[in-house]
């Protein structure tokens, strides 16, 4: 039994999945992996594992990989989109080892099978994995071309009987035009899966966003640059968007 298994958690959810993309991994250097920056989203994980959460993860690959970049380039699709499945994989194992060094049992799996680094997905096995309150990362996205790891992450969530799913991003929320380039874009606070769509707002693409809906799965879009971001949100503190039905 770990420290945490068969404790109460301190926040409004019991179980959720946590969204990053791949890009979250490379912090400054503009490409690949940047340790540091792997290790401080470890950080924030283990903060909310502290609390007694169950957490699921979907790591994208776009810091190393993505298909459509690879197909606009000549290559066959399904070729770089499997490519991409597999950088997913790099960037959950460089998770795992973050989150290993910070003494949390986590596990790998894998839609792809390739059992010597990862274990390959069994729904109920990665349900107890969750009850024994190890992290679990859900590796190479659904294992199918043509799909994105924001869908994988939806599916996963849905399996697992996830609460909500948590997108951590750059910023603090969803705006009608990216605030970056755009001062006077407008921050949302919740807004609908509809309005997602129909207003083509950037928060997942629109198979995972109807998914979502289709199973009242609420998205909660936040900072994940904020220290303690994370675990605030999961108390109700700090800014957020909600995605909702
Ligand atoms: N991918 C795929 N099927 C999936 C999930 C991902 O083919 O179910 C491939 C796809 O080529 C994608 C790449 O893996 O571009 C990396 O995933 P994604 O673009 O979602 O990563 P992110 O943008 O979140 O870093």
């Amino acid at each position: 039994m770990t420290e945490t298994e068969g404790q109460e958690p301190k926040a409004a959810y019991r179980r959720v999945l946590l969204k990053i993309s791949g890009e979250a991994l490379m912090g400054p250097q503009g490409y690949g992996l940047h340790p540091p920056t792997v290790a401080r989203i470890a950080s924030e994980v283990k903060a909310v594992h502290d609390m007694g959460v169950e957490i699921c993860m979907v790591i994208g690959g776009g810091n190393i990989f993505r298909g459509l970049q690879g197909s606009a380039q000549g290559m066959e699709r399904t070729t770089a989109d499997y490519m991409g499945m597999l950088a997913t994989v790099m960037n959950a194992l460089a998770m795992q080892a973050a989150l290993e060094a910070e003494d949390i049992h986590t596990r790998v799996i894998t839609a792809i099978r390739m059992d010597e680094i990862a274990e390959p997905y069994i729904r109920r096995r990665a349900v107890r994995h969750l009850e024994k309150k190890r992290v679990c990362i859900f590796a190479a996205g659904t294992g199918n071309p043509y799909f994105t790891t924001d869908t994988a992450a939806t599916l996963r969530a849905n399996e697992m009987a996830c609460e909500a799913i948590f997108k951590g991003t750059k910023v603090d929320g969803i705006y009608d035009k990216d605030p970056m380039t755009n001062p006077d874009a407008k921050r949302y606070d919740d807004v609908t899966y509809d309005e997602v769509l129909q207003k083509n707002l950037k928060v997942m693409d629109a198979s995972a966003i109807a998914l979502a809906r289709d199973n009242g799965l609420p998205i909660i879009v936040f900072s994940l640059d904020e220290p303690g971001g994370f675990c605030g949100i999961l108390r109700g503190e700090g800014r957020a968007t909600r995605v909702h039905g």
